[in-house]
C-alpha cells in the first residue's frame, strides 16, 4: 500500500455504518444508561441489540461467520455509540478480544470459538491481564499455570477483569515459566481461553467490585483451577507476545470511543450555550464560554485524525504502535477537555443526573487510565519512538 493508498483510507467514514448504528442508539437513550447506572445493571437490551445487528463480530472474518470488516469500520461504529450518548465498554472486547484467538489459535480452536462469537452464541468479553500486585508492570505477574498431565492447575488472581460476569469465555495471561528461569522477562507467560460456564465454581470465583462508573468491573481468583492443555493459545511461554499483538487494536478501538464521547460533549456543550440565557443573552454568545468549547473541536479534531491514521496503518498491515499510543493519549485528553468544557458550560445543572454530563463525564476519565495509563503510553513513545532511555 502507498502512502497516498493510506490516505484514502484515512478519509473513509463509512456512513452505511453510522447512520444504522445510530438509530440503535436512539433507543437507549439517556434515561436508560441512568437508570442501569444507579442500579449498577448490565446493559443487557443494549448489548443484545448490537449483537443482533452483527455490529460485536464485525471483526471476524467471513469465514467464520463475522463481517470481515477492517478496524476503522469498528471504531467508526464505537465512535457513534459513544457520541450518541451510549456506552459500549459493556461489550467492546468482543469486538476484538477474539484477535488473540483469530491470530494465534490452532484452526480447531478457531472454528470452534470464532463463529460461535461472531453470531453471539458465546460471549468473550472478558481479558485476565492486570493483577493487583504488580499492575502496570505485566511481566511480572503472579498468576500461575502449572502443567499436570493434560491440564494446567492455575493459582493466582486477576483484578478489573471486566465483564467476567458476563461472558462465557475469558482470554487469561498466566506464568508457565517461573521468571527466574527465562531469559527475558517477558518470556514464560502463556494465553488460556478459559471457560468461564465450566470454572466457575470449580477452582475459580468472580467478585464485582464497586466502581465510580458502571463497567461490570470484577475480581477473579483462581484456586487450583484445572484447565485443559487443549484452551492454551499457540506455544507456551509466547503468551506476553499475542497479547501486545492485540493491543494496538484496543488503544485505536477506544480512542475511538474517547473520540465519540469529546463530539457527545461538545455537541451537548453547544445546544445548551446557545439555550440557556443568563444576564439577557445566550450564555454562548460570552467568548469564556465560547472559547473551551471551540478549543475543545480543534482538540478533537486533532485527536480524531492520528486515530483515522493509526487505524488505516493497522489496517494496512504497517507497524501502528507509535500511532495507536498516540492515538489513546490524545482522544482521552481531547474527551476529557471537552468534558471539563461541557460541565462549565452547564453550570450548576452538569451536577444533576437528568442531564447525564455527570455520568458520561465520570465515564470518560477511565481512558487516561484504561486499558493502559497515560504515563505508560508517554513511556513508550519516549523509548520507542524518540529513542529515551528505557525508564522503568
Ligand atoms: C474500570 C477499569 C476496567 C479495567 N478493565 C480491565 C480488563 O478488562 N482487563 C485487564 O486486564 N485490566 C483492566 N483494567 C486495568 C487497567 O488496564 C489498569 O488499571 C491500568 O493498566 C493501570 O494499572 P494499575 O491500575 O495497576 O496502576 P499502576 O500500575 O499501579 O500505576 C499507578 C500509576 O502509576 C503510574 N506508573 C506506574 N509505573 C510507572 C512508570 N514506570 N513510569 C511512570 N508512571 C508509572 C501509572 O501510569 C499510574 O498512573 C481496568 C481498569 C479499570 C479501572
Amino acid at each position: 500500500m502507498t502512502d497516498s493508498d493510506l490516505q484514502v483510507s484515512i478519509e473513509n467514514d463509512y456512513p452505511y455504518l453510522r447512520d444504522p448504528v445510530r438509530r440503535i442508539c436512539e433507543q437507549f437513550p439517556g434515561e436508560y444508561w441512568r437508570r442501569l447506572d444507579a442500579a449498577a445493571e448490565y446493559p443487557t437490551e443494549f448489548v443484545q441489540a448490537l449483537t443482533e445487528h452483527e455490529y460485536l463480530g464485525c471483526l471476524i472474518p467471513e469465514e467464520y461467520g463475522g463481517s470481515g470488516l477492517p478496524l476503522r469500520a469498528a471504531s467508526v461504529v464505537l465512535e457513534t455509540i459513544h457520541s450518541s450518548g451510549c456506552n459500549a465498554a459493556a461489550c467492546h472486547a468482543q469486538m476484538y478480544t477474539m484477535g488473540t484467538v483469530l491470530r494465534h489459535g490452532s484452526d480447531e480452536q478457531k472454528q470452534q470459538y470464532l463463529p460461535k462469537i461472531a453470531s453471539g452464541e458465546l460471549r468473550l468479553q472478558a481479558f485476565g491481564v492486570t493483577e493487583p500486585v504488580t499492575g502496570s508492570d505485566t511481566t511480572q505477574l503472579r498468576t500461575t499455570a502449572v502443567r499436570d498431565g493434560d491440564s494446567y492447575v492455575v493459582n493466582g488472581q486477576k483484578i478489573w477483569t471486566s465483564r467476567a460476569l458476563h461472558s462465557d469465555l475469558m482470554i487469561l495471561l498466566a506464568r508457565t515459566t517461573p521468571a527466574d528461569q527465562v531469559e527475558k522477562r517477558s518470556r514464560g507467560l502463556s494465553v488460556f481461553l478459559v471457560d468461564l460456564r465450566e470454572a466457575r465454581g470449580n477452582g475459580l470465583e468472580i467478585q464485582p467490585i464497586d466502581t465510580m462508573i458502571n463497567h461490570g468491573t470484577t475480581q477473579v481468583f483462581f484456586d487450583n483451577l484445572r484447565i485443559r492443555v487443549s484452551s492454551r493459545i499457540g506455544d507456551e511461554g509466547h503468551g506476553f507476545k499475542y497479547i501486545l499483538s492485540g493491543m494496538n487494536a484496543e488503544r485505536i478501538l477506544l480512542a475511538s470511543e474517547a473520540i465519540g464521547d469529546a463530539r457527545y460533549f461538545i455537541r451537548r456543550a453547544v445546544e445548551y450555550a446557545n439555550e440557556r440565557e443568563v444576564f439577557g443573552r445566550p450564555i454562548g454568545q460570552n467568548q469564556g464560554i465560547q472559547f473551551p468549547i471551540a478549543r475543545a473541536h480543534a482538540e478533537t479534531d486533532a485527536a480524531e485524525m492520528i486515530v483515522r491514521k493509526a487505524a488505516a496503518l493497522y489496517d494496512a498491515g504497517r507497524e501502528c504502535g507509535a500511532e495507536a499510543n498516540s492515538a489513546k493519549l490524545l482522544a482521552s485528553e481531547a474527551a476529557w477537555n471537552a468534558g471539563d468544557t461541557c460541565f462549565q458550560t452547564f453550570g450548576g445543572f452538569a451536577f444533576a443526573t437528568e442531564y447525564d454530563i455527570e455520568r458520561k463525564w465520570r465515564e470518560c476519565r477511565l481512558f487516561q487510565t484504561a486499558p493502559i495509563s497515560t504515563n505508560l503510553v508517554l513511556t513508550y513513545l519516549a523509548q520507542h519512538v524518540l529513542g529515551l532511555p528505557r525508564s522503568y
